[in-house]
């Protein structure tokens, strides 16, 4: 009889267990596509990415400082869109 209480007790104890992590697993699920936005990825503007705008002293194109390549002169640093315009660049 006490066995069969504790058998009875353990296969309890492992069955809430189980239905437990499901509904855990099930509810983390529905919490994360209700998370989602619909549709929408997150939207970042472009210049957070590239960083600042610089302007090419030679042909006029603005492009980002991050990716642009930098001449130093004196204090002042220019940035150009390509190896040659910085070639063309005399101060
Ligand atoms: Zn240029």
């Amino acid at each position: 009889m006490i066995l069969r209480l504790i058998l009875e007790a353990v296969i309890a104890v492992l069955v809430i267990s189980m239905v437990r992590s499901v509904i855990g697993i099930i509810a983390k699920a529905l919490f994360q596509s209700a998370m989602r936005p619909s549709g929408q990825a997150p939207h970042r503007p472009p210049v957070s990415s590239g960083g600042e705008l610089k302007k090419d002293p030679v042909c006029g194109t603005y492009i980002s400082a991050a990716t642009a390549i930098q001449k130093k002169v004196g204090a002042e640093t220019y940035y150009f869109c390509s190896p040659g315009c910085r070639e063309k660049f005399r101060t």
